[in-house]
């Protein structure tokens, strides 16, 4: 249960959230309702989920919608973006967050899986970078309601600079995310655009159940991280709230790593 934060950061904004129906997609959508957003619930399968999270913004006290595209496609984003227009009359925020595994040995690993993870994981996110990006320039700054003219924010991972076996595919679309994220970052900036990721650690969804299946699972996943306890979607959604709001104005082009420390190479830390 989300309750409205007292100091709706984002209040008078319309945000959308990719793959909002499940996980840390969930996890952002919630937060930013808090914070006095509207936010579109992208969903590609479930209809019923995405109405779930929906109703929970609403009994929350928040504003939200769902909008079935499949990010991957060009159609259905561009179709996305005219009903926002068209209910909304712009946006603000895009958290581009959808993103999939399927996971192979590189040595059986077929081009679908390969095809199937780039196509969702970058090519999404380049479609709606950009669309959302034509929006914001097309719309024009806003100073009463951001001191951004608009804000991205991408789901990458500590896989972006983290290499990973047996994941090739998804590893080599996070580090795709990051010169996307990078190189749109100073492309837009002068429009007074900020770009920017979220690289999570290990966060308990749907994902990554089967990696914490057992305890032995969980205590070996548990290695991996200093802090010493697995993320919840909520560590991610304070994270987005940040990178959306004024409080950050002055951040661009970064991955802020919401990991427990993950990437800090922690079978060193008794190695010295
Ligand atoms: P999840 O499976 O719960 O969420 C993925 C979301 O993407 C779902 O809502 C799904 O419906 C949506 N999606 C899948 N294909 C889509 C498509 N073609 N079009 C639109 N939406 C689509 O998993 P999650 O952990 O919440 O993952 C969310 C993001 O966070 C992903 O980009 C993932 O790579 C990233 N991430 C997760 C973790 C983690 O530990 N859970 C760590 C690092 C990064």
């Amino acid at each position: 249960m989300t309750t409205p934060a007292a100091s709706q950061r984002l209040a008078n904004q319309i945000a959308l959230v990719t793959g909002g129906s499940s996980g840390i997609g969930a996890g952002v959508a919630k937060a930013l309702a808090a914070e006095g957003a509207t936010v579109i619930v992208n969903y590609a399968h479930s209809a019923d989920d995405a109405e779930q999270v929906r109703q929970e913004i609403e009994q929350a006290g928040g504003k939200a919608i769902t909008i079935k595209a499949d990010v991957s496609k060009e159609e259905d984003v561009l179709a996305m973006f005219d009903q926002i227009r068209k209910e909304f009359g712009t946006l603000h925020i895009l958290i581009n967050n959808s993103g999939i595994q399927v996971d192979a040995p590189f040595l059986e690993m077929t081009l679908e899986q390969w095809q199937k993870v780039i196509d969702v994981n970058l090519t999404g996110q380049f479609l709606c970078a950009r669309e959302a990006a034509r929006e914001f320039v097309r719309r024009g700054p806003q100073p009463e309601i951001s001191r951004a003219t608009g804000k991205i924010i991408c789901m990458s991972s500590v896989h972006e600079v983290i290499p990973w076996a047996g994941h090739v595919n998804y590893a080599t679309s996070k580090g795709g995310i990051m010169q996307l994220m990078k190189s749109t970052a100073q492309e837009l900036a002068p429009h007074r655009i900020r770009v920017n990721s979220i690289g999570p650690g290990a966060i308990a969804t749907p994902i990554n159940e089967s990696a914490r299946d057992t305890p032995e699972e969980e205590k070996s996943l548990l290695t991996l991280i200093p802090y010493g306890r697995i993320g919840e979607p909520a560590d991610i959604g304070s994270v987005a709230v940040w990178l959306a709001s004024d409080e950050s104005d002055y951040v661009t082009g970064i991955t802020l790593f919401a990991d427990g420390g993950m990437t800090l190479y922690p079978g060193f830390a008794d190695n010295g």
